[in-house]
C-alpha cells in the first residue's frame, strides 16, 4: 500500500523533466554535479554543465545555478540531503546561461545573487534564452531570468560560517569579457567557470585566445589542489592542461600561417588540428575557434605583451 501511495505521489510531483542529479564530493565540504560533455539538447536538458556548493556553518554556497528552475530545484533537494541548511549566496561566474538560469529558484529560497558586470549588462529580466529555444518549454518551466543582487566588478571576498570565498576577475577578456573565479583559499580549492574545460572543446566566440591563455597561467599560479571547470571531469591540478594545450598549438599554427600570409577564407583549412578530432564538440566548435582566434592574432603583437 505504503508503494502505491508513493507512487501515485511521484505521478504527481513528476517534473516534466528528470535531471538525476548525483553530487560528486571534490574536496571536504564542496560538491559538484557534473554535467555531459555536450551541446545543449533536448535529451540532456541543458545538463551539460557543472555546478558546485560549498557547505559551511551557516548555510551553502552555490557556484553557478544551472541550466533551469527545475535543475536548480533538483541540486536544492540533493544538498539537503547532505545537511538541511539554507542556500546563502549563489555565484555566477560568467554570463551564458548554461549556468544562471537557476537563479529564480535560489531567490525565491532567499539567496544573495552575485555575477560579472557583464550579466548585469547582457541579461535582461523577461528576455528569451538560448536555453530556452534548446530544451524546450516543457523542461524549462518555472525558469525566469532574475537580477542580480551584488555585481562584482574585480574582485570581492567575503567569508560564510568560518569559510572564505575570494571572487576575481583574472583578466579582462577571456572566456568572455566578464568571467569570475571564485577561490577558498583554506580548502585549496578553485571554481574557474569557463576558463578551464576538460573532456571537449571550448569555445572562444565571446572571449580571446590570448585572454583565455593568459587567465589559464594565472589559475595555474594559485596552486590550488582542486580546480573544477565550467564543463568536464578533470579536477585535479592539471584540470587546466587540456586546455592549454588546445590553445596553445593553435596559436602556433595560426601565427605561422598569418606569416605565410594564409588568407582568413583559407584559415580553416590550414589548421584542422586532427589530433583533436575526437574530441568532443569538435565538429561543432573547431572551425569557429580557428576563425575567431585568426581575426584576433591578426591583430597580435607578441612584443606588447
Ligand atoms: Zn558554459
Amino acid at each position: 500500500m505504503k508503494s502505491i501511495i508513493a507512487f501515485c505521489l511521484f505521478l504527481w510531483t513528476a517534473q516534466a523533466f528528470e535531471y538525476d542529479l548525483t553530487p560528486v564530493k571534490v574536496s571536504e565540504d564542496v560538491h559538484c554535479f557534473f554535467g555531459a560533455p555536450e551541446n545543449i539538447t533536448q535529451e540532456n536538458g541543458g545538463n551539460m554543465v557543472n555546478t558546485c556548493f560549498v557547505q559551511t556553518k551557516e548555510g551553502f554556497v552555490v557556484i553557478d545555478s544551472g541550466p533551469t528552475f527545475g535543475y536548480a530545484q533538483e541540486a536544492y533537494a540533493q544538498m539537503q540531503k547532505i545537511k538541511n541548511l539554507p542556500v546563502k549566496v549563489v555565484i555566477n561566474t560568467h554570463e551564458h546561461d548554461d549556468h544562471w538560469l537557476g537563479n529564480s529558484f535560489y531567490k525565491s529560497k532567499g539567496a544573495l545573487l552575485m555575477g560579472p558586470r557583464t550579466y548585469e549588462q547582457n541579461v535582461i529580466p523577461g528576455m528569451s534564452t538560448r536555453m530556452q529555444r534548446s530544451v524546450g518549454e516543457e523542461t524549462y518551466t518555472g525558469t525566469k531570468v532574475v537580477k542580480l543582487d551584488k555585481i562584482v566588478d574585480t574582485h570581492y571576498a567575503f567569508t560564510l560560517g568560518d569559510t572564505v570565498f575570494e571572487l576575481k576577475k583574472l583578466v579582462e577578456k577571456a572566456h568572455t569579457q566578464g568571467d569570475l573565479v571564485v577561490y577558498l583559499p583554506q580548502k585549496k580549492v578553485i571554481f574557474t567557470g569557463d576558463l578551464v574545460f576538460n573532456d571537449r572543446l571550448s569555445s572562444i566566440r565571446d572571449g580571446s585566445i590570448i585572454g583565455s591563455l593568459k587567465a589559464l597561467d594565472l589559475i595555474d599560479s594559485m596552486q590550488a589542489q582542486v580546480i573544477v571547470g565550467g564543463h568536464g571531469y578533470v579536477t585535479d591540478a592539471n584540470a587546466t592542461v587540456s586546455l592549454r594545450r588546445y590553445l596553445s598549438e593553435m596559436k602556433k599554427q595560426i601565427l605561422e600561417a598569418l606569416s605565410n600570409d594564409v588568407s582568413i577564407d583559407q584559415i580553416t583549412k590550414h589548421v584542422t588540428m586532427p589530433e583533436y578530432k575526437n574530441m568532443k564538440l569538435y565538429d561543432v566548435l573547431h572551425d569557429r575557434n580557428v576563425f575567431e582566434a585568426y581575426r584576433e592574432l591578426e591583430m597580435y603583437d607578441e612584443d606588447e605583451e
